[in-house]
């Protein structure tokens, strides 16, 4: 008979396992997201995680990373072909659209949070099922306070989250006139240095020349550095637009400096980007920038893609596991809370019968009580309650059963007292 070969299980590449133990700085974040989205008003959006790959091609646009390399795609079932969706801002551009919600008070903020699936090489910091929490501002004007909202509600959020030395670096990338001068100044610099410069940037030169800034190979970051400046060509539209912000974000005094590298991977964006770093300490011990804890910017031209040119818009994403590996990694103690708790111990099988209800009952009234009710031990089942950290123990045997009694035993003194079961939720509150 053939040796049955032995199955290594493992969760897909680049894909990981939240558990229990990991959950409370999960809850704690979420909890954050929330909290700080509803105080800059911002009311919460879901869509789905499968959406048509169309929507992506046309709003992210072809020649960028994602659309060309990173998509997760579906094989086809008959109709359009389907990708698990690799970022937030294109999808609920589109329910913008497709449920008319530029008909309610303008401009629209929401938010969202949920994973998202980009097919990048793994490594840390970067991973193929990651989460995002997104900050839209559409509709209403092309006005800068906007760009400025969604700064500060992205700030505001890692603040409250208690990392620090946090920095902004904003750029503009312009609007399609300004651009295009550039474009071409660029192309410029860059064609007598072509052979000095990696093979990706060889290829950004002929399809997406503004990710020549973007690129992160060491041969190419000392002619990066001589690259000319997008902002010396910005047109005095977008020049104001930038100077505004800024103004903004000094009043407010964030911390913030103007970083020509900053441009995006995405065709959708005009003026205002930006990313948010964070200051930690290398192995080495020394001073550097976290990966980006997050980026956004305004994307008017998203709406021109889909079909509803006109439509102004601005936001930002955060990368969740990124903030969670900067907590970590800057200290942030995220305290857990231990509350109080009750823990039901029965022996036997009547015990068993009435356990049951009564758990029941405590937890429909709110109460904190654990069980371990397949273990049938005494001994054993105080074990359980010790490792869950119980206060109180409620022991129900056989006399107690037959008493319609329990007892009520505090598991730090040992002291002990048996009680009505009638009058068991009463007196756990009151304790709890
Ligand atoms: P982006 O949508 O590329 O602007 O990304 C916004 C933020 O999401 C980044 O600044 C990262 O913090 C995070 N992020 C993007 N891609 C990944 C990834 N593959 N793995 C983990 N985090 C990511």
């Amino acid at each position: 008979m053939a040796k049955k070969q032995k199955i290594k299980l493992h969760s897909v590449k680049g894909m990981h396992d939240t558990l229990p133990s990991e959950q409370f700085i999960w809850d704690k974040l979420r909890k954050e997201i929330k909290n700080t989205a509803e105080a800059y008003s911002f009311s919460r959006i879901d869509t789905p995680i499968l959406e048509n790959l169309s929507l992506f091609e046309r709003g992210i646009g072809e020649e960028t990373d994602i659309v060309e390399k990173q998509m997760f795609v579906l094989p086809s079932s008959g109709g359009e072909r389907m990708v698990l969706r690799p970022e937030g801002t294109s999808a609920i551009a589109r329910a913008y659209i497709q449920h008319g919600l530029s008909r309610v008070s303008q401009p629209l903020k929401v938010y969202q949070e949920g994973p998202f699936f980009r097919h990048e090489n793994p490594q840390a910091g970067r991973y193929r099922q990651f989460h995002q929490a997104g900050f839209e501002i559409i509709g209403g004007e092309n006005d800068p306070i906007y760009d400025v909202q969604i700064i500060m509600v992205v700030m505001r959020l890692l603040r409250n989250l208690k990392l620090k030395n946090l920095s902004i670096h904003i750029n503009s990338i312009g609007c399609k006139t300004c651009r295009t001068i550039y474009k071409k100044k660029l192309l410029k610099y860059y064609k007598n240095r072509k052979k000095q410069i990696c093979n990706d940037c060889n290829k950004r030169m002929l399809k997406n020349p503004l990710r020549l800034l973007d690129c992160k190979d060491d041969k190419c970051q000392e002619i990066k550095k001589g690259a000319p400046s997008v902002i010396d060509d910005l047109c005095s539209f977008c020049s104001k637009h930038l100077r505004d912000v800024l103004e903004y974000v000094e009043e407010l005094k964030i911390p913030y400096q103007i970083d020509p590298s900053i441009v995006r991977g995405l065709d959708y964006y005009n003026g205002t980007v930006f990313e948010v770093f964070s200051e930690v300490k290398s192995p080495e011990g020394e001073i550097v920038l976290s990966p980006a804890l997050g980026g956004g910017g305004r994307y008017n031209y998203l709406f021109n893609a889909l079909g509803k040119g006109g439509t102004y818009a601005v936001g930002a994403a955060l990368g969740l596991e990124r903030i969670i590996e900067t907590m970590k990694a800057t200290g942030v103690n995220v305290p857990i809370i231990k509350k109080k708790s009750v823990f039901l111990i029965t022996i036997g099988a009547e015990a068993k019968k009435k356990g049951i209800v009564l758990l029941e009952d405590l937890i429909k009234t709110g109460v904190n009580i654990k069980e371990s009710m397949g273990k049938n031990s005494l001994s054993a089942q105080l074990r359980a309650a010790d490792k869950k950290g119980a206060t109180w123990a409620l022991i129900l045997g056989q006399k107690e059963v037959f008493k319609e009694s329990i007892i009520l035993r505090n598991l730090k003194t040992g002291s002990q007292e048996t009680i009505f079961l009638k009058n068991v939720l009463a007196k756990i509150k009151k304790k709890l």
